[in-house]
Formats: C-alpha cells, structure tokens, sequence
C-alpha cells in the first residue's frame, strides 16, 4: 500500500482543487468536509505524505491530534455545539475512502443524530460555517 499523490486531498493541499479552508499551520492543515454530516464538520490532515493511520509517523499522528484537539474547542466555541465526535478510517475495509491520512471532527449538538453520508452540502452554507470558524480562532 503506497500513497498516490494525486489523491483529492493532496490536490487540495496544492491548492490544485478548491476547499473551505479553516486553518492551518506547518504541519497541518484544516477544511470543511463537502458532504458534512453535521454543522461545521471537519477534516484535519498533515501536510506531508500518509496514506492513514498504519504508515502515518508518530509526528505527524501527534501533530494532527494537537490540532484536532485545537479545532474541536473552537466548534464548541463557533458552534455552539455541545461536543465533538472524532472518526479516523483506515484502507478499505475499515471504510476508508480518501488515501491521504485524515480525522473527521464532527461537532454534536444534543439530541441530533449525525445525518447519513454522501450528502453534498450547498457551497454558499459551507462558506458561512468555515467563516464563522474562523471568526471564533481568530477571537481566541
Ligand atoms: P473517508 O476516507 O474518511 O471515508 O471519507 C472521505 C471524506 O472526504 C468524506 O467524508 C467525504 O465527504 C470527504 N470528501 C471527499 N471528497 C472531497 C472533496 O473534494 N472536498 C472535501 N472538502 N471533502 C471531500
């Protein structure tokens, strides 16, 4: 299993393929999932090369948990949302479906299930929602 360079998500990072950026820093980076299954639905990637958890480093593991730990504190903030659910997949069979490592940062709200996947959201919301998590890093 090697990783392929031309996946959507190394795209992204080459600013090959458009995304609701939310933030980044040297080591990762931070966009809104397209198909989001809730309000402010997150994906933290490293910037360098993984194709997931099994050939990930320890730095890059570490550096995308600090930053997922940054992130879900500002959807609480921005979203008022009540708390975070975290999914990491991992090759096929464990419901992986893009080859480039990444953690799902979903932020729950009492008593509203996840919706189901493969729902495209409207580029006009997602906008507001990557605005509005900004706004809440930016406040601190
Ligand atoms: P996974 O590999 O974790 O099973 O799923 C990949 C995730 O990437 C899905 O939640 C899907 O909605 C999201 N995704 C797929 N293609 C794109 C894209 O082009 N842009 C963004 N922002 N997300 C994507």
């Amino acid at each position: 299993m090697s990783y392929d360079p031309e996946n959507i998500f190394a795209k992204i990072l080459r600013g090959d393929l458009p995304c609701h950026k939310v933030y980044e820093d040297d080591e990762t980076f931070v966009f809104l999932d397209i198909m989001p299954r809730s309000d402010g639905h997150m994906l933290v990637i490293p910037k360098t090369p993984a194709r997931n958890m099994l050939d990930a480093s320890p730095a890059q593991l570490a550096a995308c948990l600090a930053t997922v730990q940054k992130m879900s504190h500002v959807a609480l903030r921005a979203f008022d949302a009540q708390g975070i659910t975290l999914q990491q997949f991992n090759e096929d069979a464990g419901g992986q479906e893009v080859y480039h490592l990444h953690f799902h940062v979903l932020p729950r709200y009492e008593g509203v299930s996840p919706r189901p996947p493969g729902q495209m959201a409207d580029q006009d919301l997602l906008k507001t929602h990557a605005d509005k998590m900004r706004a809440a890093l930016d406040a601190g």
